[in-house]
């Protein structure tokens, strides 16, 4: 981390930059703090920015900004506000990234099935840093084809990618000549099991970063010691999720982009959940500031249509409506109710958001004259499509560990197969 006064006439001049490229910002509550941060306490005290507040903002006209590649629930071409300056300085912090990672020059290394928009700037951060970028594509048969035969030895992916090609490779004894593997982007179960499995079938490390669209990556595990460090390009801090008050419990994790000069991000909620603590391994990383892991969501407010709605208030309201016995009978015959599983996808039927409530068939049965009043219910209490799908024990069983799945942005190759097959089986027709 700088020295604390430089970082405060950086933050003032995050400020100023605020105020001049973003309309809302001229009369809203940001500009009050202009000029007036001379500590970091008072930079604590402006409120944070949410991720709604940043897509809403308004940008002068003489800013450039790049497109998202797909069109929104609402048929707008969403933005991710970025100037040319700040994509280049944005290349620069992901070069410090890939450095403290222990990417080298003389690597050659492949940025694994990411989608064309993500593939770009973690492109030029490569060519940036001088290491040689080993272009990958088609399925897993010719990803490990092109990985083993142009002596790929760093690769970059996502977790599910990572268990292909792991299992590709298992099933055939192939060698890599993989020295380094990074992840991002999805959580990951048993990273141990995962880091052992990489070693005994790839033959090299394990390394989990961390990442938003708006700031790019932030945090990245350190080799030695159980943790993630930050990346010198941001000031981070935690605040409690309700007050908004920084804390040094656990709380919600706001970080300014240092290198957002000019559509700066000022405190931005991240809405992931961590304890910072100090690091103590041996890595030379400026920032002092560690977390173990990121702890939870602070909210899973989505956007389904035209409602925000919060994933887990439809998940406890679904459970409520679909086990809802009459009060007389639970007590009287029905000591234990039996409680009913369910798993929710919120998917894009004919280009428009739907809710899918999957339940068991067989268990489902003696609730069918529910079906209309669940989701006429749902429907009506959150304003969205609902519609519930039966599955036979088998399907049912592969999606037991999930509570909800959001398949509405992701490629159809990054959706797993299991889904693939019973949405088809389903014969609904999907947007992919
Ligand atoms: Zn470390």
């Amino acid at each position: 981390m700088k020295n604390n006064s430089n970082l405060i006439k950086d933050l003032n001049g995050l400020l100023s930059a605020a105020r001049t490229s973003y309309q809302a910002m001229k009369t809203d509550r940001l500009s009050k703090f202009l000029g007036k941060i001379n500590s970091i306490s008072d930079y604590q005290k402006i409120p944070p920015t949410t991720k709604e507040d940043f897509y809403d903002f308004n940008l002068s006209k003489k800013f450039s900004y790049v497109k998202r590649s797909r069109l929104d629930e609402n048929g707008k071409e969403p933005i991710l506000p970025l100037t040319e300056d700040d994509y280049w300085r944005y290349v620069e912090s992901e070069v410090g990234r890939f450095k403290a990672m222990g990417v080298k020059k003389t690597d050659r290394i492949s940025v694994v099935n990411f989608t064309i928009n993500e593939t770009i700037p973690i492109v030029n951060s490569l060519m940036k840093l001088g290491a040689t970028y080993i272009v990958t594509e088609g399925d897993v048969n010719l990803i490990c084809d092109d990985l083993i035969k142009k002596e790929v030895n760093v690769i970059f992916t996502y977790h599910r990618m990572l268990e292909k090609i792991i299992e590709h490779l298992e099933s055939r004894s192939l060698k890599l000549a993989l020295r380094l593997v990074i992840v991002t982007a999805e959580p990951i179960d048993d990273k141990n099991l995962l880091k052992k499995r990489v070693k005994k079938v790839l033959g090299a490390d394990l390394i989990d970063t961390i990442g938003t669209r708006e700031i790019g990556g932030y945090a990245y595990e350190c080799p030695e010691k159980n943790c993630y460090h930050f990346l010198d390009s941001l000031y981070v801090e935690t605040v409690d999720p309700e007050t908004k008050a920084v804390t040094s419990k656990a709380g919600e994790l706001l970080i300014t982009p240092l290198w957002r000069k000019d559509l700066p991000l000022i405190r931005f909620a991240t809405r992931d959940l961590v304890k910072l603590e100090q690091k103590t391994c041996s890595c030379k990383v400026k920032n002092n500031l560690v977390f173990k892991k990121v702890l939870g969501r602070i909210n899973e407010n989505v956007k389904i249509g035209y409602s925000m709605v919060d994933l887990r208030e439809v998940y406890f309201e679904t459970k409520k409506l679909i086990n809802y016995q009459y009060p007389v009978i639970d007590n009287l015959f029905l000591r234990i109710a039996p409680s009913l599983n369910f798993s929710l996808l919120l998917s894009n039927e004919k280009e428009t958001d739907i809710l899918i409530i999957f339940v068991e068939r067989s268990k489902f049965n003696r609730y069918l004259r529910r079906k209309r009043i669940i989701t006429e219910s749902l429907s009506a209490k959150f304003n969205i499509g609902v519609e519930i799908v039966l599955l036979s024990s088998n399907d049912f069983s592969k999606l037991s560990n999930n509570k909800y799945l959001d398949i509405r942005y992701i490629k159809k190759n990054r959706i797993p197969k299991y889904l693939l097959k019973i949405l088809n089986q389903q014969s609904m027709s999907f947007d992919l």
